[in-house]
């Protein structure tokens, strides 16, 4: 595609627009330019985005006359961490900046939650753009204004809601990623699908591999879909105090996985996601409340692109059923001392509940481990 297209986050005057299409970056310049002061712009990336796209996003600052500067964290998980929070914070400081100095988070959702917290910080809250370099980050974790970094007690446990001012996606960036980490973000997008767009999951069934190989019509269209979806979701319920919460189907069974593993690199959170949306349907269909053969189109559906559907593909772990379900029961969702899950009367029917059959779940658990 050569045109770009825009959606709108409506939230008053917080809303912002979420620009997607191919070759992007080279016109950053133009695309910030409205939310750009005298006092500049300060980027914040990463260690292997800084070598891959960094230059594109200077050139097109110097292009359209905006002063800049750079900050780069290493890249990885580890950077969401009050240590390189203080450290981003105090170099930012060390600029001399204003109240109007713009931050720009370019990177995956590592820097977008920790460029987010940090414009959320310095000065009781800068503006920030987000340009979003994973497709997990594209799709996901760029709208909705939540950002943080993790604490020793948990993940994202320490942050703010801090709308970006604009979120730029450019589907060509993804060309670089790493097959593993593109299917780790296409995970989140086959969960929108199954939230409430069975058109969606549908058209993912016959079109995945060409979301998934390279920059195309149809990426565009599934970042777009699931950007509008995500928006939607995010412009109904910004706090997560009602629907929003649809948006972790499969992640509270996702990140019992991801808290048991340590986040050491062996479990994608999207794979977490692709094994833990099997299970919520699973314990549905268990349940006598989602048709069963649902659950075997998501499977082979996931299976087809390449993700892993059941704990047992991890290789070289042996689960203790007993421990991801205590992982569970301290997850942030939970709520005077309840889980809030996301059920579903099948594909593109997910709801919230909290009746949930503790027997069936367990078995449902145990049968993604074994
Ligand atoms: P990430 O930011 O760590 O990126 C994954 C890896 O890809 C990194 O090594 C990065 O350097 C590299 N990379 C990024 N862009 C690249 C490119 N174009 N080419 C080559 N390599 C590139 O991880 P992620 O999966 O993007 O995001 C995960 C984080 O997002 C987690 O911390 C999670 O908690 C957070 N998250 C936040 C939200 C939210 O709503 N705020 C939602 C979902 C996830
Ligand atoms: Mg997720």
């Amino acid at each position: 595609m050569n045109s770009a297209e825009t959606l709108r986050v409506e939230l008053g005057d917080r809303s912002y627009d979420i620009v997607i299409g191919s070759g992007l970056l080279p016109d950053t310049g133009k695309y910030v330019a409205p939310f750009a002061r005298a006092a500049g712009v300060v980027i914040l990336t990463d260690s292997s985005v800084a070598k891959l796209h960094l230059p594109t996003v200077e050139a097109s600052l110097d292009d359209a006359g905006i002063s800049y500067r750079s900050v780069v964290v290493p890249a990885g998980e580890a950077s969401k961490s009050f240590a390189t929070f203080e450290s981003v914070i105090e170099q930012i400081l060390a600029f001399g900046i204003e109240r109007s100095t713009l931050i720009i988070a370019l990177g995956g959702g590592v820097i977008g939650d920790l460029g987010g917290y940090v414009a959320a910080s310095l000065l009781r809250g800068l503006d920030f753009v987000q340009i979003p370099t994973t497709l997990l980050s594209q799709v996901d974790s760029s709208v909705g204004g939540k950002t943080g970094i993790n604490s020793k007690s948990g993940k994202n446990l320490v942050g703010a809601f801090h709308q970006p001012r604009l979120v730029l996606a450019d589907t060509s960036v993804l060309d670089t990623l790493p097959k593993r980490e593109i299917l780790a973000g296409y995970a989140e997008v086959a969960k929108y699908g199954l939230i409430d767009e069975p058109d969606f999951f549908e058209w993912l069934e016959n079109n995945a591999e060409a979301v998934i190989a390279r920059d195309g019509e149809e990426r565009k269209l599934a970042v777009y879909r699931s950007c509008s979806a995500k928006a939607r979701v995010v412009s109904q319920d910004e706090r997560e105090s009602g629907k929003r919460a649809l948006l972790n189907l499969g992640h509270t069974f996702g990140h019992a996985f991801e808290a048991e593993l340590g986040y050491d690199g062996r479990l994608l959170h999207g794979e977490a996601v692709a094994m833990g949306m099997v299970i919520a349907h699973d314990v549905c269909a268990a349940m006598g409340m989602a048709p069963a053969q649902d659950t075997t189109r998501i499977i082979n559906h996931l299976q087809a692109v390449g993700l892993p559907v059941r704990a047992s593909q991890i290789a070289g772990v042996h689960w203790d059923v007993d421990r991801l379900i205590s992982h569970m029961s301290r997850d942030k969702k939970v709520r005077d001392g309840q889980i809030t899950f996301v059920m579903t009367r099948g594909i593109g029917k997910a709801f919230t509940s909290r009746e949930m059959d503790v027997g069936k779940m367990r078995a449902a658990i145990s049968r993604s481990c074994r």
